[in-house]
């Protein structure tokens, strides 16, 4: 899988600029804030998911532009497929692959990415939403239904959060309340048994990998932490929507009194321990980041495993984070596919990958 040629029109810093990228290793060098992540962003979204950076596609078009557009030859299975985004302000943003329409969550499995950023470094010791983030942004490159299920889940959540905050003033607002719980208790179900089943794949993936970075020293474990009810989240949707139900039945007077939303799966994570502790308060700075790393490369592997082929790696100034040793390890591991890497300086790194260097400044890419 890999992206052949890009052209961007008024995304971002980018007026008009397109790129033909090799398709293993292609090193984008340049000083700050001329455009390095706004080209990784660009690509990222050919995957159909959200940017990486915003929740607003209107962030993405150029401050004097009033739309934007991304368009890309992508090799997938072998063949050459034309993708294009338009986001226009004010309007929803519109998908083509090769001139017909699409919705953004069908280009799930066409092309998929995997980004790895100094934040991802952090994965470990942040709180549960940068692990989230790291399930829900895998699963809906993978799963087209899934992408849809989290949008709905989210305009619930909103609804009912709008609601527990101002019942006080509107009491008529509590009419809907059990309706909006309900919707969330039935796509909770679907999306519990999604990342379950993903977190699963990602803790085999991820434990001989880290075996291996750690020299056999460190055992790492991961393992889905949901609502409390929920006594399988491999279980049919059914019996997860009702242990859910019993979760919100059992909190709803303390929602109430809070005035938030207390229960639903926008509180999971995934639970990492080595060596059978957990690693979010345990783990040294330098197992923390180890373990990120066995992470995110084990993301890699399952989406070679589930569309046959490597998806394209996106490192955004990663390697410029990393001692000389984890830098190894990392790029020891990365062949087989085309990987996009952003640094400052161009020799040293375009060196260590033979890959191919080009420079940008302001918006331009030479
Ligand atoms: P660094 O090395 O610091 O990470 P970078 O090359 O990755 O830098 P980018 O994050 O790609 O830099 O951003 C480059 C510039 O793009 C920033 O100066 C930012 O102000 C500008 N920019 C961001 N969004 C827009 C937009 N919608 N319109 C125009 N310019 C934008
Ligand atoms: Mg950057």
């Amino acid at each position: 899988m890999r992206v052949e040629r890009i052209a961007l029109s008024g995304f971002r810093n980018y007026d008009e600029q397109t790129v033909q990228f090799e398709p293993a290793v292609n090193v984008i060098c340049g000083p700050n804030a001329q455009g390095k992540t706004n080209l990784l962003e660009a690509v990222y979204l050919l995957t159909g998911a959200h940017s990486f950076r915003t929740r607003f596609d209107r962030e993405l078009i150029g401050f004097d532009r009033d739309w934007a557009s991304v368009q890309a030859e992508v090799e997938s299975a072998g063949r050459s497929q034309s993708v294009k985004l338009l986001f226009q302000r004010g309007q929803r943003r519109q998908v083509t692959v090769n001139g017909a329409k699409k919705t953004s969550a069908s280009l799930a499995g066409l092309m998929t990415a995997v980004l790895f950023s100094p934040d991802d470094l952090y994965l470990i010791k942040e709180g549960a939403a940068a692990r989230r983030r790291l399930m829900d942004n895998a699963i809906c490159q993978l799963r087209p239904g899934y992408a849809a299920l989290l949008a709905d889940y989210n305009k619930l959540y909103e609804n009912k959060t709008r609601i527990l905050r101002d019942w006080r003033e509107k009491p008529s607002l509590l009419a809907a309340l059990d309706e909006f719980s309900d919707g969330l208790a039935r796509c909770s179900a679907r999306m519990i048994r999604y990342r379950a089943s993903f977190a699963e794949r990602l803790a085999e993936a991820a434990e001989p990998i880290h075996q291996d970075f750690s020299g056999g020293r460190e055992k790492l474990a991961l393992g889905y932490k949901t609502v409390s009810t929920v006594t399988d989240p491999r279980a049919p949707a059914e019996q997860i929507y009702t242990q859910v139900t019993a979760h919100q039945a059992a909190h709803r007077q303390a929602e109430l009194d809070a005035g938030q939303c207390l229960t639903g799966i926008h509180k999971d994570d995934l639970e990492i321990t080595l060596n059978d502790v957990a690693a979010r308060s345990f783990a040294s700075q330098g197992q923390a980041r180890t373990a990120a790393l066995s992470v995110k490369l084990a993301e890699r592997e399952i989406f070679k495993a589930e569309t046959g082929q490597y998806p394209v790696l996106l490192l955004d100034d990663v390697l410029s984070e990393l001692d000389s040793a984890r830098q190894e390890f990392v790029l020891n591991r990365i062949g087989g596919g085309q990987t996009l890497i952003t640094c400052c300086e161009d020799e040293n790194i375009s060196r260590r990958t033979g890959g191919r260097v080009f420079t940008v400044t302001g918006g331009s890419i030479r």
